[in-house]
């Protein structure tokens, strides 16, 4: 429920369907993982067949889930989608395969979170597009062979490291997503803004785009957010004061900092001179729990180059200082 946070619960991702490209040459961004995709979907429609297995991996917000479903339609197929989660035994998938169709595409989100039964029954059905399916119990229990139709397994992942080997090794394609440079979430906010039929001038979308950490989900719900901004206080019409004075309002500042990052930035460098410090005294300070501290703020802090994790504790860097208005102290001489 964070502003800034990058997983959307069931409600966002309802509105969010209708902001979804619908095909390759709409998908803002990530040209490399583009080109090679759009490489392996051609040829696979060249040669009429279901192309390799694809592994998606990066964080969350930046499209995974939208490129299944453009894989799906670039290959005209229909797309089942469902998430590691989701499938706790092995029959749970046994039943999602089975009821493939010739072609499909399945996408299984956070597959790293799958069961481990689940998980072997998946190597099979990737490899050789065949399930055992165990019928009975105990003693009397058999072990059923199952042909599958051929499919396209579109798996994700925010960390393809924490892949097993054997899993990782049947994806013939692992498109690796990166954050979004500012130009692009620009670009992603003017999509949207359109789609959302809100009026923006380039430099309103520029000031959303810098506030969105590099993530067009962010990038999407902060426009919504500038949008009821502009339509209860101003005429409607989205530029750079208005965008910039909504989002003050919904406390995300120029770097996309909230509340809680600013307030951790805020105990290292106002109460512990910048640091180190230890976690568990800076999350006092800032009356959290070192976990959110730690899993919450840090991380985003770290990517921004704000806040190191040393072994002596955190410490502040020089832009952290620049970014609060703050004169760093002068180191000691000797
Ligand atoms: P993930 O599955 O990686 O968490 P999603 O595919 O659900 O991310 O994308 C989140 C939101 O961001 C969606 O509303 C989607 O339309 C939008 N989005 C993501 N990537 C792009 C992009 N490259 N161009 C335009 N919109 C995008």
């Amino acid at each position: 429920d964070r502003l800034v946070g990058a997983v959307a619960d069931d409600a966002e991702q309802a509105v969010e369907a209708a902001l979804r490209p619908k095909l390759l040459d709409e998908f803002i961004g990530q040209e490399r993982v583009r080109e090679q995709l759009s490489l392996v979907l051609r040829a696979a429609r060249m040669r009429g067949a279901a192309p390799d297995h694809v592994l998606l991996s990066g964080p969350p917000g930046l499209g995974k889930t939208t490129l299944s479903m453009i894989i799906a339609a670039e290959l005209n197929a229909p797309i089942r989608i469902t998430s590691g989660p989701a499938i706790q035994h092995a029959g749970d998938l046994a039943a999602i395969l089975s009821s493939l169709t010739e072609g499909e595409v399945l996408f299984l989100d956070e597959i790293h979170r799958m069961s481990r039964p689940a998980e072997e029954m998946l190597y099979m059905a990737m490899e050789d597009f065949r399930v055992d399916v165990i019928v009975g119990k105990g003693p009397g229990a058999t072990a059923i062979p199952l042909e599958l139709p051929p499919f396209t397994l579109v798996g994700a992942t925010t960390r393809a490291g924490l892949l097993p080997p054997p899993l990782r090794d049947r994806f013939g394609f692992t498109g690796h997503m990166e954050f979004y440079a500012p130009a692009e979430l620009q670009r992603v906010v003017h999509r949207s803004a359109a789609l959302l039929d809100v009026e923006i001038d380039p430099a309103g979308a520029a000031e959303i785009a810098g506030r969105s950490r590099g993530t067009p989900r962010i990038a999407n719900r902060l426009l919504r957010r500038v949008r009821d901004y502009a339509q209860v206080e101003h005429d409607g019409v989205v530029d750079q004061r208005i965008a910039a004075r909504a989002l003050q309002v919904y406390e995300v500042d120029e770097r996309g900092l909230d509340r809680l990052d600013r307030a951790v930035l805020d105990a290292l460098l106002r109460l512990f001179g910048g640091g180190p410090v230890g976690l568990s005294t800076l999350a006092v300070a800032v009356g959290e729990e070192a976990e959110t501290v730690e899993e919450v703020a840090e991380p985003f802090l770290v990517r921004e180059g704000l806040l190191a994790r040393t072994p002596r504790g955190r410490i502040a860097t020089v832009a952290a200082w620049q970014h609060l208005g703050l004169t760093p102290p002068v180191q000691p001489l000797g």
